[in-house]
């Protein structure tokens, strides 16, 4: 089963580095390697990240990792196996930081649009009932409108720092975007081979955002720390040998919430707390 991933850019490492962590990453890739062996029947084949949803609509990848943006300008009926958790992104709209605009419905028809997603840009002003003008650009669309030949643009942002540097200011939002696993619909030989390789990855991806909690907690607080550790079915908890008073308990929480649990934990006097990563996780 070939996998399509991205042969630059910034989805690349990101790309590489979860299916190593699922193992059945590419164990040896040289920056200008075509293809590499992966764990099993699988194999690597590496594209422009812009290229996959074509290359893995038309049958020449069973499945891709590229961004949802990616998938949606290419307009191909695909499916998207599994949100990575990486690339995240907007396509947003942008003008002049001295225009007056402050939405995209305020702009005049005609105005000229500077964007290489022409097909959402396309779908997003018809939608607002706007005629816009398309300036089709392989990429920096942030020059166009300096260059006078546009007069907004659509492209991807995250933190905004690029339009910032441009003189540029987003308007409105197009459409959020994160990196996908994707594979063409309908039934096919690679159908388990694809189901393995989603379980393997969302593994990982579950894992990322999750902990393991240990601690020691007094016996007699339980019940109020069963309501500051949920875990996935409720604490773990296990006797400590010669004592009574004290009890382990084990929960997998969510990253984010870690600061806040410990905190708690203490104050209800748990001892010998130890935060631990995860490397895979199947509920
Ligand atoms: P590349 O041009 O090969 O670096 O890949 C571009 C893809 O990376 C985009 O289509 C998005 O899916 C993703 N991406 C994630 N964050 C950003 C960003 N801040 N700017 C542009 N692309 C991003």
């Amino acid at each position: 089963m070939r996998v399509a991933i991205p042969n630059k850019g910034r989805l690349r490492e990101h790309a590489i580095r979860l299916l190593k962590l699922a193992g059945v990453g590419p164990r040896f890739v040289g920056d200008r390697s075509l293809a590499a062996p992966m764990a099993e029947n699988y194999r690597a084949i590496f594209v422009r990240a812009a290229d996959i949803a074509e290359y893995v609509a038309d049958g020449a990848a069973e499945a891709g990792i590229t961004g949802h943006d990616l998938v949606r300008e290419s307009g191909r009926e695909l499916e998207e196996l599994l949100e990575l958790g990486f690339g995240a992104c907007r396509l947003v709209v942008a003008v002049r930081e001295e225009s007056a605009v402050e939405a995209a419905k305020d702009l005049t028809p005609g105005t000229r649009i500077a964007t290489s997603f022409p097909r959402l840009a396309g779908e997003y002003f018809a939608s607002l009932g706007i005629p816009v003008t398309l300036v089709r650009v392989s990429g920096a669309a942030e020059i166009a409108p300096h260059l006078g030949v546009a007069d907004a643009i659509v492209d991807l942002s995250s933190t905004g720092s690029t339009l910032r540097l441009h003189g540029l200011r987003e308007i409105d939002g197009v459409l959020s975007s994160t990196a996908r696993l994707i594979a063409k619909p309908g039934p096919s030989d690679a159908r388990d081979a694809l189901s393995e390789l989603a379980a393997a990855l969302e593994s990982v991806v579950e894992a990322r955002a999750r902990r393991y909690l240990m601690a020691n907690v007094p016996r007699a607080k339980l019940e109020v720390v069963q309501a500051v550790l949920p875990g996935l079915s409720g604490p773990t908890t296990m006797r400590i040998l010669n004592s009574e008073e004290w009890l382990a308990v084990h929960a997998v929480v969510d990253a984010d919430k870690v600061f806040r649990i410990v905190g708690r934990l203490k104050g209800l006097g748990a001892q010998g707390i130890v935060v631990t990563a995860i490397e895979r996780l199947m509920p």
